[in-house]
């Protein structure tokens, strides 16, 4: 048999329930009622960049913090308080956040339901 395909062999065609995905605590100090999936991750074959399905409980927050790499939010459910870099804005549902490298920023659920959102990162090394 024969396959024609534009990407590497390692880089295997996907698709999951995102719910099938291994959910684990953010353990990071600062963390509180945070969960995360590595949705898709270098083990799949994507060496660029990584999506990562984060769940915050009702006043629950990520961390406060600041890394080299930027981040790129999609909320799906809930309601976010972003903080970054001295300024706070609330983002509902359907709202997209750009968090810059360097930048110190935190995202707070704002809302009475848990807050859902997806976020992408770049593998830097
Ligand atoms: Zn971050």
């Amino acid at each position: 048999m024969k396959y024609h395909t534009t990407y590497p062999v390692f880089m295997a065609f996907k698709c999951v329930d995102h719910r099938r995905v291994k959910q684990e605590e953010v353990t990071e100090e600062g963390a509180k009622g945070a969960k995360i999936r590595w949705l898709i991750t270098r083990d799949d074959g994507a060496n660029r960049f990584a999506m990562r399905h984060f769940e915050v409980a009702v006043s629950g927050n990520s961390p406060l913090h600041q890394h080299p790499y930027e981040h790129e939010v999609f909320v799906l459910k809930g309601k976010c308080a972003v903080f970054c870099d001295g300024k706070t804005e609330v983002v509902e549902e359907g709202g997209v956040i750009f968090i810059p490298p360097n930048a110190l920023h935190q995202f707070r659920n704002a809302g009475q339901t848990t807050l859902e959102f997806l976020c992408m990162i770049p593998y830097l090394y």
